[in-house]
C-alpha cells in the first residue's frame, strides 16, 4: 500500500478591494446575494460597502 503523502495548501482568497491574497481562514467573509465576498480585514470590507452603496445610487 502507498501512503499517500498530500501536501495540502491552505486555500486562498482574493481580497474583494484590495485583490491581495490570504488564507480563506483568515479572510473575512460576507455572503452576498449569490455568492461570498473575502476581504483580507475590515477596512477593505469598510471600503467595499461604501462603494457599494455608491454604486447602488447611481444605478436608480
Ligand atoms: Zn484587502
Amino acid at each position: 500500500m502507498i501512503d499517500q503523502k498530500k501536501i495540502i495548501e491552505p486555500e486562498k482568497v482574493a481580497c474583494e478591494v484590495c485583490l491581495k491574497e490570504i488564507p480563506i481562514s483568515e479572510a473575512t467573509s460576507v455572503k452576498a446575494t449569490d455568492y461570498i465576498v473575502y476581504y483580507c480585514g475590515l477596512e477593505c470590507y469598510d471600503k467595499w460597502k461604501k462603494q457599494k452603496e455608491v454604486s447602488q445610487e447611481e444605478s436608480k
